[in-house]
């Protein structure tokens, strides 16, 4: 018998934007969540009085998506400075806004990265991509970003020194193999608004959600092992049945859900933290490193941001590195401190490692041209999730709504 409208599996942001419409709509919904908590791969953990993001991650302003339903000032949000410090030559240099603010931007013309014919380039992308529709961005032919970037024009020393550590850190691999689309689907959630952090850290994104549906919409540490037309069996053997189920969980549980036989891969990231007596960064921007064959590669200061990030008179260091998810942990945090220290001196030698994430399947690849997966499979089962479009939370949320807009006929 059908207790429920419909099944969620997953309370990631899909699952929970599905629900979150679901219930405006008037359709009852379950969520069945394998974890103790809301978020899926936005979580953030207290440890020693600093709020620790599993990965550095960001809310764009401008996601469609995001303003549909969120609600920015309860989140309180506090805004990165937009723009980036570069490590260059051993030395820093800040690029001031080279999407919104040209003429800063501009100022910087003698400055090693970027000429006026690259920061005139990105005026160009910026006209460009704002008459586009987040929908049309995906059914454009595409290529990888770096053939886009090279023949758009840009210079070489723009493209290594900017986009590779930029973009590099937004899609998480270091050869921006990354489809062209995705590209400029960022660049204008870049030029069009700010890159955010809630005050108390990401997870109060989904928790948000959460707390808005019905109570008892979430069942923690539930997991599905199987789904047989519109039922499904928890691991401890008990069956559920919904008059329409979704699956709304990361690529791997789905395809295992789902008895897909597909060979994935996954852009990996590491976020190493650390507690500092001060903040090594001038600007409250991200630092990155063109060297992607360093142990650093972009470094924040979190608590710089949002200062309630680490206890008062403390700051917080997020350290990303790609591609060294089989270091050992101390290894990698002996390497960071080194480097570090010749960014920026001795004071990182006082330095307390806090924490160390391994996200070994932070975002399905998206190369050029990658299937667009249907989001009805057959008459009572749905998915949603970021791989079932491209990698990114606008992407979540957008699945998780459009199914349930389907699943109420509206
Ligand atoms: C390090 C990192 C940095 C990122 N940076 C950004 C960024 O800056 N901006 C951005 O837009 N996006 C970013 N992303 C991507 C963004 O986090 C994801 O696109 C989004 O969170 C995906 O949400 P989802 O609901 O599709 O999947 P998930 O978050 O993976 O949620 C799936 C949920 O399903 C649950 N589940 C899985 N299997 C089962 C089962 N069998 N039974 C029950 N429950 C199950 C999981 O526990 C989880 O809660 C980043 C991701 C990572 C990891």
């Amino acid at each position: 018998m059908a207790n429920y409208d419909v099944i969620i599996v997953g309370a990631g942001m899909a699952g929970l934007t599905c629900a979150t419409y679901l219930n405006r709509f008037g359709v009852s919904s379950l969520i069945l969540e394998a974890s103790e908590a809301v978020g899926g791969r936005v979580r953030t953990d207290k440890v020693e009085g600093y709020t620790l993001d599993r990965g550095f991650q960001i809310l764009l302003t401008a996601y469609p998506e995001a303003q549909r339903v969120l609600d920015y000032q309860a989140l309180d949000l506090k805004s990165f400075r937009s723009g980036a410090i570069i490590r260059h030559n051993g030395t820093f240099m800040v690029m001031s806004d080279p999407f919104k603010e040209p003429s800063q931007a501009l100022n910087t013309l003698f400055s090693p990265v970027g000429s006026l014919v690259d920061k005139l380039k990105v005026l160009q992308l910026s006209n460009e991509v704002l008459k586009e529709s987040t929908d049309a961005f995906f059914s454009d032919e595409a290529t990888d970003t770096l053939s886009y970037l090279r023949d758009f024009g840009w210079s070489e020393d723009m493209i290594t020194n900017f986009f590779k550590p930029f973009f590099g850190g937004v899609f998480l691999e270091n050869e921006l193999a990354t489809s062209s689309n995705f590209f400029r689907f960022v660049f204008k959630q870049f030029y069009n608004g700010e890159a955010t952090i809630p005050a108390q850290g990401m997870q109060e994104i989904p928790n948000q959600l959460a707390v808005k549906l019905p109570k008892g919409t979430v069942r923690f540490e539930t997991k599905v092992e199987k789904i047989v037309g519109n039922t499904v069996t928890l691991a401890d053997g008990q069956a559920l049945t919904a008059k329409q189920v979704v699956v709304a969980t990361n690529a791997s549980q789905a395809d295992r859900l789902l008895g897909r036989n597909v060979n994935r891969t996954f852009n990996k990231t590491t976020c190493t933290y650390f507690a500092a007596d001060r903040s090594p960064l001038k600007e409250k921007m991200l630092a990155l490193n063109p060297n992607r064959l360093s142990t650093v590669h972009n470094l924040c200061v979190p608590s710089d941001i949002a200062p309630s990030y680490a206890p008062t008179g403390k700051s917080l260091v997020s350290v990303s590195t790609q591609g060294m998810e089989g270091v050992d942990e101390k290894k990698l945090t002996v390497h960071i401190v080194k480097e570090l220290t010749e960014w920026f001196g001795a004071d990182v030698q006082s330095w307390k490692h806090l924490r160390t994430y391994h996200l070994p399947e932070s975002l399905l690849s998206f190369p050029a041209n990658s299937a667009q997966t249907e989001l009805k499979i057959s008459e009572n089962l749905y998915e949603c999730g970021d791989y079932v479009a491209y990698p990114s939370l606008n992407a979540a949320m957008a699945t998780g709504r459009k199914v349930a807009e389907m699943i109420a006929g509206v």
